[in-house]
């Protein structure tokens, strides 16, 4: 739907429209609604206009045409992030990239796979079947695309095994901000020069559009064997998962939910969780059969010292798919528990786990707000996710504030502010409690180096944006350092 009927014209948006046609161009007020947020729903903004290109050249045409005319725009690919890195701005382009989902090279002699930014993980995943797989599994993987995987450095219930997005690219063809298209690495594992490859994962849209991914894939593992083990208290299953990376093993995933998200999962899907218990581990090996099985014992031993009340072991596949299908819906399913809830994620230090979860707990007695948590408790990855009314006058923002609390300490474990949601909108603010002035000013600084207009994803990741080629300030000292209630360090 092009310029919409009785509204003014607008010749940058009729630019637009010469280049990806008129149905593919949206400015009707009602369709562009349908883009105002991406997973973080408690931000919304309504963009000038949404392009859905179909190939790379109409992305670059796109890009080029917002450069000249000084718009600012923001890559769009499933939109499931969860940190509003794909929250449009209001007077910019929102370049959806959905339609660019064709599978351009697969390559498995050499264990390689080059497709467009919209295909899903599990498309590509389907490229390469039966004999390899892509790794990185978000569990979004169903509908996220890789550009927002790359951008994101997306992770997931495999990452403790097999790594996380950045793990897996090697060669990326990428717009730049000034229209100009450049190719980042190549097909082999590692490049003379510069990594700018991994400096573009994670970038979160702010460095240019990705329009072309090369992908490390690798062979599907023999055989899979996967447990739910049952305990009264996080504590123990913590001590389980402690007792599993002590022993030498690596799990494909080991993944802990709570006893709020199991009771959400088991309504959703009913895969047979038990409602009385405290909390549940997912633990799955993979690989060689007679490795998968010996190990499998040695988890089965350590889980039961650990206090386990029961342990369900998957007897085929489908067994196998129900027992993540429930895990996977742990997001979705905490509506049926809360109309409103904040997916917050953090990362500690495994060895951390019970002292932050009871940190947690006092902090949710202290907000009165209940917090549900699901992990990938390999990476030490928390997914607090604080539930809220929508309705009840401040709730939302307590919400906000108790799950921003739980990020300080995350940082004071030793951990971080995301471990792969990414920065977006949303931890903007937190960045000061990681890095200092020197660090962020060197972030600005490569940012400048791919954007020196500033149009790529305006106000997303850096605490306090900048102009490019802006110095910052002499430092003054802030009045409650002053009254020495506060100090710089
Ligand atoms: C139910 C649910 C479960 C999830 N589970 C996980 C999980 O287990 N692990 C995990 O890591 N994440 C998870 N996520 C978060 C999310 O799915 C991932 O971050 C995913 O990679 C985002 O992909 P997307 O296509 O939806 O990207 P979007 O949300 O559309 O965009 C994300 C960011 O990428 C940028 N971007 C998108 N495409 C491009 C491109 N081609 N070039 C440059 N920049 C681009 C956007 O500007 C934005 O900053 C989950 C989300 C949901 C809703």
């Amino acid at each position: 739907m092009a310029v919409a009927r009785g509204t003014a014209v607008d010749p940058f948006v009729e630019g637009l429209v010469r280049i990806c046609s008129p149905d593919r161009v949206v400015t009707h007020p009602h369709a562009l609604r349908a883009y105002e947020s991406d997973g973080l729903l408690q931000y919304r903004v309504v963009p000038r206009v949404v392009v859905l290109p179909d190939t790379a050249e109409e992305v670059r045409a796109v890009v080029r045409a917002c450069h000249d005319a000084g718009v600012p725009w923001v890559a769009r690919g499933s939109g499931t992030g969860l940190s509003g890195g794909a929250l449009p701005v209001q007077d910019g382009v929102l370049i959806a990239l959905t339609r660019l989902r064709r599978v351009l090279e697969v390559d498995l002699p050499n264990q390689r796979v080059t497709v467009e930014p919209g295909v899903t993980n599990r498309g590509v995943s389907a490229a390469v079947a039966p004999t390899h797989f892509f790794p990185p599994d978000p569990s979004s993987e169903i509908v996220c695309s890789v550009g927002g995987n790359v951008a994101e450095n997306s992770g997931g219930a495999h990452c403790f095994k097999y790594g996380f997005t950045t793990n897996y690219v090697t060669g990326l063809e990428v717009v730049l901000p000034d229209g100009e298209v450049v190719t980042l690495g190549g097909p082999e594992l590692d490049r003379p020069g510069y990594d700018l490859v991994g400096a573009f994962v994670g970038s979160e849209g702010t460095l240019g559009v990705a329009t072309r991914i090369t992908l490390r894939v690798v062979p599907v593992p023999e055989t899979h064997r996967t447990l739910a083990a049952y305990f009264d208290h996080m504590a123990q299953a913590g001590e389980a998962v402690s007792g599993i990376v002590a022993s030498g093993l690596v799990p494909g995933a080991i993944e802990m939910m709570d006893r709020i998200t199991i009771r959400a999962c088991e309504e959703a899907t009913g895969a047979g969780f038990p409602l009385d218990v405290g909390a549940a581990l997912i633990v799955e090996l993979d690989g060689p059969a007679a490795e998968c099985d010996a190990g499998f014992d040695r988890v089965v031993e350590i889980c039961r010292a650990a206090g386990a009340l029961g342990i369900r072991v998957a007897r085929d596949e489908a067994e196998r798919e129900l027992i993540w299908k429930a895990r996977k819906a742990a997001f979705a399913a905490m509506g049926r528990i809360s109309r409103g809830y904040y997916v917050q994620d953090g990362v500690i230090p495994r060895t951390r786990l019970h002292e932050v979860l009871r940190r947690i707990d006092e902090l949710a007695g202290e907000f009165g707000l209940t917090v549900a948590n699901v992990f990938h408790a390999g990476d030490g990855n928390l997914h607090p996710l604080v539930c809220y009314d929508p309705s009840k006058p401040g709730d939302p923002e307590r919400a906000e504030e108790l799950a921003r609390l739980i990020l300080r300490v995350c940082v004071d474990t030793g951990g971080s502010i995301t471990g792969e949601h990414g920065v977006g909108l949303d931890k903007k603010r937190s960045m000061p409690l990681m890095f200092g002035d020197a660090d962020l000013d060197a972030f600005h600084r490569l940012r400048c180096a791919f954007d020196p207009a500033g149009l790529a994803n305006p106000g997303k990741v850096m605490p306090t944006p900048r102009l490019c080629g802006e110095v910052p300030g002499p430092y003054r000292q802030h009045p409650l350092e002053r009254a020495g209630v506060a100090e710089r360090f």
